[in-house]
Formats: structure tokens, C-alpha cells, sequence
């Protein structure tokens, strides 16, 4: 339960901002973050690590001196908004580039992916860390692809030591997966936690009983069975992680570990020192020396009951990054050198960068661009309950809100960019970035990215051509197969796109008509995406409700085949103005 709350949508933010408030020897705030109170030195890489909030100390509280540069929050257990990595890492960034850390989650992958090719863009060097800890969301043998949970403390650590200690951008990334690949843990938990301002849990487990490997935000796990004493499930934490323990070598690994017991929210301390007594005495007889263990609550899942073990295989370089001091509000070591550091004067805010100038005829189209938007909002907003209803069935029941609120912000933005004077490319850079911001969830990530990339098509010179707005769609509607990488079939909204892109370029090659093509092809989107009802989904939050989806269609590729039949549309009432 979560007691103290003002209003629970902005409880993420309050919190941060009492955050700051309270350690601004550490951190100062920044859009959508914070960022270190004290500048980057000249040409340090700068470690920026991130995710949902509601996993304190994960991730704001690990920034200073030896660890993070900034972190970028998102809502409880959503993903910062690209908009809010970029930032972040704009105020952390000092020439060294930026290593983006998170664990590895759909949302986080799409939105911190996006902020890196905007920040590459702009000539920052950007390297991605995706901590994949949790032996029990996938197999060993794809170690990478699993999810990260309590590793993310010792994959930030042992990276901030490496850039501390001097590393540079390729160093300290080859360091940061070496510790990845370092590193495993397993948890358990035996009652779920509560969102702030909801009425029960997300989820339960059922009482006098543990579910094994259950994720951090609730996503299933391998089994539940009865719950045991503190030394049993010290002991099938322990087995499970070290099924993995690597072959000892010289120069490499020889038997040394880093551990973490991490509470989730709501053990008790004492309980997780039973737990970790039983542990040390398992170390001590397999032989294994434990080097600097952690026992607490560092990767918490709001009031979870739950706890997991994490385990590193060290070698010396390892080892030495982990013992090196590190000085962040929520965990210590030693003491950094701290005589020379300058105190933070500025941080990035989003807008500040001048809109380039742009032609008469290109804030003309900048101007249709925001009629467009107007309608997708109109029309998102006047199906907000329909989509929400299917996203209910197998998701979390936020694809109308997401939609409603992505569309208004893009709307609002592109009008604010046109009034300033931007061209065609900049209002849809603009209204991008705002549909990612306010819309969170996957496809608010995904329905950014395409505006963003329909703006490519356009520069901030030219007028634009009939040709032009199909050329936008299809690159805009391609970027989403390319970013969420699901395959026809998967059930999202790429069902729809490819159908819709192959109709649009047939029936514009044929016709040349604008509107009667936009029209066809939405109305083959509608049959691809009524078609999903047929089958489960594959990705996305609905996968782990897969076989519940049958029946409903995919509400991603509902809405994008309505949004688009509303665009055909307008494009038939504006036709004159449209004409080359
Ligand atoms: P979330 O899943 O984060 O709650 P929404 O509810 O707003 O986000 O959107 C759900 C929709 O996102 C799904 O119906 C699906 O169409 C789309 N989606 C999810 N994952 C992907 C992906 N990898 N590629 C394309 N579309 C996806
Ligand atoms: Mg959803």
C-alpha cells in the first residue's frame, strides 16, 4: 500500500523533486531526471542510467562521484520518454560521450534507443548497456536477452568506477558488458505490490506460497510453490544462480564473487540477514570468498514482498571496480577524490535549441503537418475508450489514454514549433518527441519515432508534393517495424503497417491520387487488423497473455488503421491544396 500520495499521476515526479531536494550536494533536477550537482570533467564519458521510478534506490539514487552522471525517470515502472533521456544526457554529456544504461525492457530499449539516435545525430558519441541479469526471463544461453533486476547496482558500479578511474568511452562500455556478463540473479516474491493511488495489489501470490523468478514489475515467473524457511529459500536462490558459475581460469575468474541480497520493497532487514547468514555458510563451503557483499534494498519494486540474490563472477579487473570508491546518496564506498569538481551551472531543457529557419512554402506545409495532427488527436480522442477496452483484454488497458494523450501532446507541440516559424522537418521532430513524452508506453515510443522519421522525408526549404506526404507515410509507418522489430504475425501493429504500406505504394503508383490511396489502404489496414483477432499475441505486454488475445484484435493496429482512414480524409477535403 502506498499511503502518502498528492495526486498518484504525478507521484513519480513529487518524489523526485523531494529527491533533489534533499541531496543537492549529489544531484540537481533536469527534464524528466537528474543529473550529477557537479559538472562532468572535460572529455569523461558520462554514465547515464534509467527506467520506470518506483525501484528506488534504482536508478536516481546511485548518481556521484563513482557511479552514475544522470538518470532519466519514467512514471512507476514505465520508461522515461526519449525526450527525458535526451535531456539527461545533454546535461550530463562533456565531450566524452554517453554510455545509456538500463535494464533490458521493451519500453526502455525503444525510448532510450531513440534518444541515442538523436544524440548520434547530433554528433555524440552513445553507447548502449542493456543489463540482462535474471536467470529466470530466459536462458543461459542468450544471457543478453533476459531482463535486468538487482544486477543493474553492480553493472553501474563497476562501469561509474571504470570511467572514475579514467576509462574512456570503448573502455568503459567493454567493462560494463564484461560485468554484465558477469553477473546472475534469481528472486522470489510472495505478494505483489501496489501502484500509488490503486486500491489492491497488481498482482497477488497466492498465501503460503512464493512465486519463483517473478519479475519486477510482476511479470510471471517460472512456477510457485509453498513457501519455505528463510534457509530453503536461501538455498534455491543460491543453486539457482550458481548453476551458472563459470569454469575457474587463471587471470580470470578463481571463485571470488560480489554479492547483492536485495529486498524488494517490503522484507524486512532482519529478514534478509537470516536469509544471508544461511548464504554466507553456502559460500563458505562450496569454497567461494565473497568480496564486499550487499544486503539491503537497492532495485526495489515499490511495496513488493520479495527478495533476490545476485551474484558476479569476479576477475581482478572486476574486482577492483567493485571495491573502488563510489559516493551517490544511496550507496557508498570509500571516498572519491572529490577536490576538483566544479559545481553544475546549467542543464539541457527541451525546446531550448533554436528552430531553424525555414522557407514560406515549407511553414506551409508545417502548417497542413498541424492540421493532420489535429485530426489524429480528434480522432484519437474520440475512440479513447474503444482502445483503451481491447488493450484491456491482454495488456494494461492504457492504449486509449496513450494514444489520447501522445496525439494531443504532438498536436500541441507542432502548433508551438509552427508559431516560432518552423518548417515541414522541425514541426514533425517537434511533435514527435512530444507524442513519445506524453504518450509512454510502446507504441507512444513507436508512434514518436514516426513522426520523427516521416520528418526526414521533408526539409525545412522545399513545399511538398502529394508524392511527398506518401513518401512520409511510408517512411514513418516503416520505422515502427524497425524499431519494435516484430514480424507479421507477432499480433501488434505491424500487422496493419505492412499491409497498409504495400496497398499505398501500389495504389499511388497506379493513381496518383493522394486521398482515394490513403483511403484504400487504410481500409486494408482495418481488414489486417480486425484479422488479428484470430490470433495470440507474441510481443509487447500482451505476450504474457498471449492465448487471452484471441478474440480481440490488436489495439495498436486498430488504432493506427483508424488513424490513417482519418488522414484519407482530411487529405480528401484538402486535395486542392495538396495539388503539385
Ligand atoms: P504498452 O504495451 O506499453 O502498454 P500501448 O498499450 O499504448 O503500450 O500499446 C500497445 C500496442 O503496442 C499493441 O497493441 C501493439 O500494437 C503495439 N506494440 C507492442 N509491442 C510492439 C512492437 N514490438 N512492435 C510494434 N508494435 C508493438
Ligand atoms: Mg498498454
Amino acid at each position: 500500500m502506498t499511503y502518502l500520495v498528492n495526486d498518484p499521476e504525478h507521484f513519480a515526479a513529487d518524489a523526485l523533486r523531494g529527491y533533489a531536494a534533499a541531496h543537492p550536494q549529489h544531484v540537481m533536477l533536469a527534464h524528466g531526471g537528474v543529473v550529477r550537482s557537479t559538472e562532468t570533467p572535460q572529455g569523461q564519458p558520462a554514465l547515464v542510467i534509467g527506467g520506470g521510478s518506483g525501484h528506488y534506490p534504482a536508478f536516481a539514487g546511485w548518481i556521484g562521484p563513482g557511479m552514475g552522471h544522470g538518470a532519466p525517470c519514467g512514471n512507476i515502472f514505465s520508461s522515461p520518454s526519449a525526450s527525458q533521456v535526451y535531456s539527461v544526457s545533454r546535461s550530463a554529456e562533456n565531450g566524452g560521450g554517453v554510455i545509456l544504461g538500463f535494464g533490458n525492457y521493451a519500453g526502455d530499449v525503444l525510448h532510450f534507443g531513440q534518444a541515442a539516435e538523436k544524440l548520434r545525430a547530433e554528433g555524440v558519441d552513445v553507447r548502449i548497456i542493456r543489463v540482462s541479469d535474471d536467470i529466470a526471463s530466459g536462458p543461459a544461453a542468450e544471457h543478453r536477452d533476459r531482463r535486468g533486476i538487482a544486477g543493474d547496482l553492480v553493472v553501474f558500479k563497476i562501469a561509474g568506477a571504470a570511467i572514475e578511474s579514467g576509462a574512456d568511452i570503448d573502455e568503459a562500455e567493454r567493462v560494463a558488458w564484461k560485468a554484465n556478463d558477469a553477473t546472475r540473479s534469481f528472486g522470489v516474491a510472495f505478494e505483489g505490490c501496489t501502484l500509488p493511488g490503486a486500491d489492491g495489489a497488481l498482482f497477488h501470490v497466492p498465501e503460503g506460497e512464493m512465486a519463483i523468478g517473478l519479475g519486477i514489475h510482476g511479470e510471471p515467473g517460472i512456477r510457485e510453490v509453498p513457501l519455505g524457511t528463510a534457509a530453503e529459500v536461501a538455498d534455491l536462490l543460491l543453486d539457482g544462480v550458481l548453476e551458472e558459475e563459470p569454469e575457474r581460469s587463471a587471470g580470470g575468474y578463481q571463485g571470488r564473487v560480489a554479492v547483492v541480497l536485495n529486498g524488494l520493497g517490503s522484507v524486512k532487514y532482519e529478514e534478509l540477514f537470516t536469509v544471508y547468514g544461511r548464504l554466507a555458510e553456502r559460500f563458505a563451503e562450496k569454497g567461494l570468498t565473497v568480496v564486499a557483499p550487499e544486503v539491503g534494498e537497492h532495485v526495489t519494486s515499490l511495496d513488493m514482498a520479495g527478495l533476490s540474490l545476485t551474484v558476479v563472477f569476479l576477475d581482478d579487473e572486476l574486482e577492483e571496480y567493485w571495491l573502488a570508491p563510489a559516493d551517490t546518496p544511496a550507496f557508498r564506498r570509500g571516498a572519491p577524490d572529490s577536490s576538483a569538481r566544479a559545481g553544475r551551472t546549467r542543464v539541457h531543457t527541451p525546446g531550448e535549441e533554436a528552430i531553424p529557419e525555414a522557407s514560406p512554402e515549407s511553414r506551409e506545409v508545417a502548417a497542413s503537418i498541424v492540421k493532420a495532427l489535429e485530426v489524429l488527436r480528434a480522432t484519437a480522442s474520440e475512440h479513447q475508450e474503444y482502445f483503451g477496452r481491447l488493450d484491456a483484454v491482454a495488456g494494461d488497458g492504457d492504449h486509449g489514454q496513450g494514444m489520447a494523450y501522445g496525439s494531443r501532446g504532438a498536436a500541441e507541440a507542432g502548433r508551438a514549433a509552427v508559431e516560432k516559424g518552423a518548417g515541414a522537418r522541425t514541426v514533425l521532430l517537434h511533435a514527435g518527441d512530444a507524442w513519445a513524452e506524453e504518450a509512454g508506453g510502446t507504441s507512444g515510443a513507436l508512434w514518436g519515432a514516426a513522426l520523427i522519421a516521416a520528418g526526414s522525408v521533408f526539409d525545412d526549404a522545399e513545399g511538398a508534393t502529394p508524392a511527398h506526404v506518401v513518401r512520409a507515410l511510408m517512411t514513418g509507418s516503416d520505422a515502427i517495424s524497425r524499431l519494435g522489430g516484430a514480424e507479421p504475425g507477432d499480433k501488434t501493429m505491424v500487422d496493419a503497417i505492412v499491409p497498409f504500406r504495400e496497398s499505398l505504394a501500389a495504389e499511388f503508383e497506379a493513381s496518383a491520387d493522394l486521398a482515394a490511396s490513403t483511403r484504400k489502404a487504410a481500409a486494408v489496414a482495418r481488414e489486417a487488423a480486425d484479422a488479428t483477432s484470430g490470433i495470440a499475441a507474441r510481443r509487447g505486454r500482451s505476450r504474457v497473455l498471449g492465448e487471452k488475445s484471441v478474440g480481440t484484435p490488436d489495439p495498436g493496429a486498430i488504432s493506427f488503421s483508424i488513424l490513417m482512414d482519418a488522414l484519407a480524409e482530411l487529405f480528401g477535403s484538402a486535395t486542392v491544396e495538396n495539388r503539385p
